[in-house]
């Protein structure tokens, strides 16, 4: 009704224009995903070099709608048509929302994130993508803290439906259900969640990727375990996911949760010594499988 609507639009606001920073895994599963429901997606990019890789990677994503017939190839182009690149921090006053997904570092994030700050119009919403940072940290040197909340995406992105949003204390309402509706609009299951490390599904991922690695320890095998856990429902078992994931992502990851929950989430031997032979999973071709 005409109520609910002049509600809606009093607590949120539409998003038609968005800003990535960061183009690895994730960044290029955000791209793909703005490029699809929204107008306007601006990647920013230190490199103008890669920019040829990242469409085409983006465009891969848009393989499936093409096979089984749900877009056309003009579809596709006229999506893909909606991205931009910049190399600097220029000409981004029109944009809605803008995401990072760059490297898992404090530092660089809160500079990014403070840069971004100034070079965006009042009410633009600014997200983060960690796995692992506060929020409420990562929110400390910003002026407008009501407009910056981390927007958790899963691997991969283009299937994943769960999204966690994650606000600072001083993050608004407004800003929350704007994120929420679109998230929504674009197929997402979003659901907000407290700012603790693990947030609410690598709390109990981790512990779970964790204990398959400990009775791997305890002397069964890779292939047993996880044909158990499949059979049990899962989509796929421990170790196959935690190859997808990436063993980096994974150690980092339980690393965080054994600093902050001590004895209750220990990392096994396995995973540290996998980690320190550098064998990250599917993406260096070799974790507990092989690949090559
Ligand atoms: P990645 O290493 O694949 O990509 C990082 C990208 O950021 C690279 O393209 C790199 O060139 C770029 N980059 C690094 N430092 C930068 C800087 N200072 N400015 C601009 N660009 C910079 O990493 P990823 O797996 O895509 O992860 C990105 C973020 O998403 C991290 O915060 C990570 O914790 C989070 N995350 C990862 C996963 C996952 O499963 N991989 C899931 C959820 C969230």
């Amino acid at each position: 009704s005409e109520k609910i609507k002049k509600d809606y639009e009093k607590t949120s606001n539409e998003i038609s224009t968005s800003l990535v920073i960061g183009n690895g895994v994730m960044g290029k599963g955000i791209i793909w995903l703005l490029s699809k429901y929204l107008k306007q997606t601006r990647i920013k990019l230190r490199n103008l070099d890669k920019a040829q890789n990242i469409i085409g990677d983006v465009a891969k994503l848009y393989d499936y709608f093409l096979k089984s017939r749900k877009m056309t190839q003009a579809q596709v182009d006229l999506k893909l048509s909606s991205l931009s690149y910049t190399q600097n921090f220029d000409g981004l006053k029109n944009i809605d929302l803008a995401i990072e997904a760059i490297v898992e570092n404090k530092e660089q994030k809160e500079e990014l994130l403070k840069k971004l700050e100034s070079c965006m119009k009042d009410d633009a919403i600014i997200a983060s993508n960690t796995s692992s940072i506060s929020i409420e940290e990562l929110s400390k040197n910003l002026q407008r803290k009501e407009n910056f909340m981390g927007i958790h995406f899963f691997n991969p992105v283009n299937k994943m439906p769960l999204v966690e949003i994650i606000p600072n204390s001083k993050t608004s309402k407004k800003s929350i259900n704007t994120v929420k509706q679109s998230l929504i609009k674009m197929g997402k299951m979003p659901i907000v969640v407290g700012d603790c490390a693990g947030f609410l599904v690598n709390r109990i991922l981790l512990p779970y990727l964790n204990e398959a690695a400990f009775i791997l320890e305890e002397g069964s095998n890779i292939t047993t375990i996880d044909k158990v856990l499949k059979d049990f429902g899962m989509p796929m078992g421990p170790f196959t996911l935690a190859d997808n994931v990436g063993i980096d992502i994974g150690y980092h990851v339980s690393k965080i949760l054994n600093e902050s929950y001590g004895q209750r989430m220990p990392i096994s031997n396995v995973l540290i010594k996998i980690y320190e032979q550098k064998l990250f999973g599917k993406k260096s071709k070799k974790g507990f499988y092989d690949y090559t």
